[in-house]
């Protein structure tokens, strides 16, 4: 089955029911949505010669657009890659000649884009694009669930992204999770694009097209949080996917302003680690709109749910620990956690996360050498350490390559940030690895911290030997004004551990 077809039915079963809004503004019903992408198809086809298979690249910001070609790459049976539209060009190009792309979309054309070549280009919203629409719409691409969907290049924190094939049936399974293990969905409800579309946000519209919700792109293209606190009360109901520190700055502003929360139905949170002491203050400032996810492309939003029922059950004796976790199995995958030789490793004891099921990735494009040593015997090896609990939560600890090995013990990063976290000084904070003479590696700390920085140290070191393992402390404490991040908002860990060795 085409992941398509839930916009083809959507269109059937409420045609003239509101489905795309820029802000405020409704632009179309599922029949005119649907019709777009259906006579966008047929331009695709038989202008731009696109065809099954085909890779068509979407470089853009999110825009109200976004939807229609994602559906209309879809409807010929072509393959979408969206790029995060904040890459640089030459980034772009590196993924465009990777995957062969046929054809690319952009919100604007790529400056300083370097040589070529070049797939044919169009500009979202240019009169060429339009005449893309203007024949009758195309019959649907019949796919195989093995089909490519979705070309999801990874975040790439550590060297050049890989394009991992997302196909048909992986979509499918997703969306079914969706509804068994993350949120009801229905007309009523808004589904809000504050996160990029070309990440996790995009891959959520799916559940919102198949039950007929109000898809809203925000006006800035972007993750504003007054923009989005207005959008909440004019539109209302609005769910969103949020990565942990889009979630902290909203958080921020709801607060600042004294904002009424209401206008958000559910806030979908994941993509990197969120804290106890921030989900704590954003369920305090927010109430209970809240559900975790843990995924990656391979598999994408799939690994885990931590549910709005077990994130409020304040009186659950480990409730602690369960908002330190990553939740559960979603419904459709198996998780394991194993020993490096892929043995199932007893519950507390922490290994690599390996996944199983509908929503595992076919491989990555192009790469067969990175596919077998990440797929392996039928099991997804994520690269994330964790540990599964008697109840079967999963508490990640973190990506095997971020762990340290001081004096021969292993420190997991995340354990030390959640203690550092809890002095109310410390805004944010990341422990990596510093090459040791002594040690190995030793902890380092690097803190961005609220007022003058000169006493925290010592209280830092207190606040550690009252927690956790003296040899887990950080020996040393760099204060900085930011941490480096991706476009995405996760922590270069990379670019701290390359500072220290330059000698920062
Ligand atoms: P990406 O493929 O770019 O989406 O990155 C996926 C990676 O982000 C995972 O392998 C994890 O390391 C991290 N990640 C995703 N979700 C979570 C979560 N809820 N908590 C902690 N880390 C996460």
């Amino acid at each position: 089955m085409n992941v398509a077809t839930f916009l083809a039915r959507t269109a059937l079963r409420s045609p003239t029911d509101p489905a795309l809004l820029l802000g405020t503004t409704a632009l179309h019903d599922w029949r005119s949505l649907a019709s777009r992408a259906a006579r966008l198809a047929h331009g695709l086809r038989d202008r731009l010669g696109t065809g099954p298979g085909d890779r068509v690249a979407i470089w853009a910001t999110n825009c109200p657009q976004y939807l229609e070609l994602l559906h209309a790459i879809w409807w010929v049976g072509a393959i979408a890659v969206p790029v995060n539209a904040k890459l640089h060009p030459s980034e772009l190009a590196w993924i465009l000649s990777n995957c062969g792309a046929q054809a690319l979309f952009v919100s604007d054309e790529p400056a300083d884009a370097g040589a070529g070549p070049w797939p044919r280009t169009v500009r979202i919203g240019s009169a060429e694009y339009e005449a893309l629409l203007a024949e009758a719409p195309a019959a649907m691409h019949e796919a195989a669930p093995t089909d490519g969907a979705w070309l999801f290049y990874t975040s790439g924190t550590t060297g050049r992204p890989k394009g991992v094939t997302i196909t048909h049936r992986n979509l499918l399974a997703m969306t079914a999770c969706f509804f068994t293990d993350v949120d009801a969905a229905s007309a009523a409800d808004a589904s809000v694009y504050g996160a990029a579309m070309s990440h996790g946000a995009g891959l959520y519209a799916l559940p919102y097209v198949l039950r007929g919700a109000r898809h809203v792109v925000p006006e800035s293209g972007g993750f504003d949080p007054a923009e989005l606190i207005a959008l909440s009360r004019s539109v209302g109901r609005l769910s969103m996917f949020a990565a942990p520190t889009m979630v902290g700055r909203l958080v921020d502003a709801i607060s600042s302003t004294d904002a009424d929360p209401s206008g958000f139905r559910t806030i979908v949170y994941g993509g990197g680690p969120m804290y106890v002491e921030d989900i704590r203050r954003a369920l305090d400032v927010m109430g209970n709109r809240f559900v975790q996810i843990y995924g990656q492309g391979e598999t994408p939003m799939t690994i885990t749910a931590l549910s709005r029922e077990t994130i409020a059950d304040r009186a659950h004796p480990r409730w602690l620990d369960r908002l330190a976790s990553v939740g559960t199995a979603q419904a459709l995958v198996e998780v394991r956690v194993a020993d490096p030789q892929g043995r199932t490793l007893p519950p507390g004891e922490t290994g690599e996360v390996l996944v199983r099921g509908e929503t595992v990735m076919a491989g990555y494009w192009d790469n067969p050498q990175a596919t077998a040593t990440t797929l392996r015997d039928g099991w997804l090896w994520t690269g994330d350490l964790g540990a599964l609990d008697a109840d079967g939560f999963l508490t990640l600890k973190d990506r095997s390559k971020d762990m340290v090995i001081s004096g021969g013990s292993n420190v997991y990063p995340r354990e030390v940030e959640e203690v550092l976290l809890q002095h109310p000084a410390v805004r944010e904070v990341s422990v990596v690895g510093a090459p040791d003479p002594e040690w190995g590696e030793s902890v380092v700390a690097f803190v961005v911290a609220d007022g003058d920085p000169r006493a925290l140290p010592e209280a830092l070191d207190a606040l550690c030997l009252a927690r956790i393992a003296r040899f887990k402390r950080p020996k040393r404490y760099l204060f900085v004004d930011a941490l480096p991040k991706n476009h995405y908002g996760k922590v270069l860990k990379t670019e701290l551990r390359a500072r220290l060795a330059a000698g920062a």
